[in-house]
């Protein structure tokens, strides 16, 4: 057994990456974007993330800023048992109704399976702590500054391609 670089689960098989394992992509994306975000001079990197956020919402196109929610939910109906965590990048309002909506979901179809009771609550809590953040800070999710991160190394490696022609 082997432990993901990243987020330090024990893990069978994963993905290799640079001579180091990761759980999956996620995770591989997320110690890439770390690294790059330690070669980024901090100041330029916070005004990156500034400009990025101070986008028009791509749902309501209403002003920003805008940043990635998450949306939990559980789906417990009989034979069927499944979760998901599904991000999306918009402003604080439909974030709100993103995370709001993934609560109802769970509330209604979170339960009717005999693992219900243990997916439910545990989604809900997710649920309920996205919201909680969403309140309290104006700061940027990790998430965002992650995508921010990769963004900049795609630009990078393609001025680096062109450069070298
Ligand atoms: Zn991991
Ligand atoms: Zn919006």
């Amino acid at each position: 057994m082997a432990r993901c670089f990243h987020c330090r689960r024990w893990i069978l098989g994963g993905i290799l990456h640079n001579s180091q394992r990761y759980c999956g992509k996620g995770c591989r994306d997320a110690a890439t974007a770390d690294q790059l975000i330690a070669t980024i001079d901090a100041t330029v990197f916070e005004r990156m993330i500034r400009f990025a956020r101070e986008q028009v919402c791509p749902t309501c196109h209403g002003p920003g800023p805008i940043d990635f929610y998450t949306r939990h939910t559980a789906t417990c109906l009989l034979i069927c048992l499944s979760w998901k965590d599904r991000s999306k990048l918009c402003c604080r309002r439909c974030g709100f109704r993103h995370v709001l909506g993934g609560l109802v979901w769970t509330m209604i179809f979170g339960w009717w399976h005999i693992f219900g009771p243990v997916v439910a609550p545990w989604q809900m809590l997710n649920g309920f702590r996205q919201l909680a953040s969403m309140r309290k800070s104006d700061a940027p999710s990790a998430e965002m500054v992650r995508a921010v991160a990769l963004d900049l190394a795609a630009i990078r490696s393609s001025v680096e391609a062109g450069q070298s022609k």
